[in-house]
């Protein structure tokens, strides 16, 4: 069925996180480049101007997503970026790997609320609230209240209703956004709706925001520490550095609070603190959910669902996928149209094409929670990225951890780095060795126990 946007559309987006503004920013580019007028309405009770309307997040905004901001004329001011970020760390048990970013790209660290629960900012620092901004400055009207029921229509020609309980009013539309992430009650209203929408699956991450002693300074810099240590239940934490705070996020499959407490009794990361630092007792910290598959059905008559609530890269810069979904999406609706058919057959296909790559990434994380445990591994893959003599592995190798932690190539390119045959084999060669290496040290250590035995020994005799 043919169904499009006419002129004088009124467009309704639920959520005014990054999905939503930036729904709201293409949906408002297009429209004026085609000489059509629309007006659209962002729904979110939040209005992100102090801690509490946080969107849980480690806040880095990759390369990408700063270079298509800047084709729209979004340039991030000064105030709202945290720290411009300069390289990441790898740390391990078997030593640190530096990796500086390529001198041509930019990545910085923001807050998405007005920085974190306790902290009064005089001016306000939210990524969330600058974007939301920019998309009312193009035209969107923000209206302060949550949608708590939809209703769609018993005929395709027929406006959607969205009807917010405190407002107790219904507003009528003929498209709604729905980009209200997955950190909502509203997923569960949805999947009652009968539409057979299916919310994407997740995982419950952890992050804590530590208050930044200057003394820190020296040893963090502008850097993200990323810690490949085994830690139980934990695939990975990283450290992300702001203005006056420290990011702490953990990915794992339920990440608690006391997981993130433990954190700080771990050497390779007390290192980095003043000895004398304390474990703050109050501290901001959340246990938000990362999607990890794509939802099903997350479409209807004049309805798309974008951002997290639809898909997002595996682990990786989900602001960058919520502003990709955002754009599919209104993209479909001027050019194909608003029905199920035009959003299934022309958005979601596009999705699943994305998510392909989601796939390869799920099978490179496996294998590096598989092999992390081991030492063999970890310090063949430290001695390859940092002191290898063979040019070409040593830079195969920082490719590859470079792109499956900062999200700077697709998970296939690095997939194909890491199946060359050339790394394969310097790989298995550098394994062997510390294996027996590994072994090695561990008869010389048993050689000097029974030494020490035989020499008390024979002193008792004596
Ligand atoms: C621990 C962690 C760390 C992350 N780190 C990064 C990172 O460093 N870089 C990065 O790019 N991505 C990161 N992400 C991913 C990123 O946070 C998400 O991909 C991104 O926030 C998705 O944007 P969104 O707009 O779809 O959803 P959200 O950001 O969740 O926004 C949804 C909005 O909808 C509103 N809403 C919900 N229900 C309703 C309703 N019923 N009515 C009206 N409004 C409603 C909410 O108030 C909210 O403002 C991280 C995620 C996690 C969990």
């Amino acid at each position: 069925m043919d169904l499009f946007l006419r002129d004088g559309a009124r467009v309704g987006i639920i959520g005014g996180g990054p999905a939503g503004s930036f729904a709201a920013i293409h949906l408002l580019a297009i429209a004026a480049s085609l000489n059509k007028k629309i007006k659209v309405f962002i729904f979110d009770k939040k209005d992100f101007t102090s801690g509490s309307g946080c969107n849980f997040c480690a806040g880095i905004l990759s390369n990408t997503l700063i270079k298509e901001l800047l084709q729209y004329n979004i340039v991030i001011p000064p105030e709202i970026i945290q720290r411009e970020i300069k390289g990441y760390y790898y740390e391990t048990i078997e030593g640190t790997a530096y990796f500086p970013k390529p001198s041509t790209s930019s990545i910085c660290s923001v807050f998405r609320a007005n920085g974190p629960f306790i902290s009064k900012e005089l001016y306000n620092v939210s990524f969330d609230y600058f974007l939301l901004q920019e998309a009312i400055k193009r035209g969107a009207h923000k209206i302060d209240s949550n949608i708590n029921k939809i209703v769609f229509p018993s005929s395709p020609q027929d406006q959607v209703s969205l009807y917010s309980r405190e407002q107790n009013t219904y507003y009528d539309f003929d498209l709604v956004f729905g980009a209200f992430g997955i950190n909502t009650s509203f997923v569960m209203e949805l999947e009652k709706s009968g539409i057979g929408y299916k919310a994407p699956q997740y995982l419950h991450s952890g992050q804590a925001e530590i208050p930044y002693d200057i003394s820190m300074d020296k040893k963090f810099h502008d850097d993200i520490i990323i810690f490949i240590i085994p830690f139980k239940d934990l695939y990975f934490f990283s450290f992300t550095p702001k203005a006056k705070y420290l990011t702490v996020t953990a990915i794992g499959p339920h990440v608690t609070r006391a997981m993130l407490e433990k954190i700080f009794t771990i050497p390779q990361v007390m290192k980095y603190f003043p000895k004398k630092l304390r474990f703050p007792l109050e501290y901001c910290h959340c246990h938000p959910k990362i999607p990890i598959t794509v939802a099903k059905n997350p479409y209807y008559h004049r309805f798309v669902i974008v951002g997290d609530a639809c898909w997002s890269r595996y682990l990786k810069d989900g602001i960058t996928s919520a502003f990709y979904t955002s754009k599919f999406g209104v993209e479909c609706a001027f050019k194909y149209g608003i029905s199920l058919d035009a959003f299934r057959d022309r958005y979601f296909r596009k999705i699943i094409q994305l998510d392909k790559d989601n796939t390869v990434g799920k099978i490179l994380f496996k294998v590096h929670n598989r092999f992390k445990g081991s030492q063999a591994v970890r310090s063949s893959l430290f001695s390859m990225a940092t002191n290898y003599t063979n040019k070409k592995i040593r830079e195969n190798t920082r490719y590859i951890l470079w792109g499956l932690f900062t999200g700077d190539y697709s998970y296939k390119k690095i997939m194909k780095k890491a199946i060359r045959i050339s790394f394969i084999m310097h790989f298995i060669i550098n394994i062997i060795n510390a294996y027996l290496r590994i072994i090695f040290d561990n008869l010389s250590k048993i050689n000097k126990k029974n030494k020490f035995r035989i020499i008390k020994k024979r002193s008792k005799v004596h």
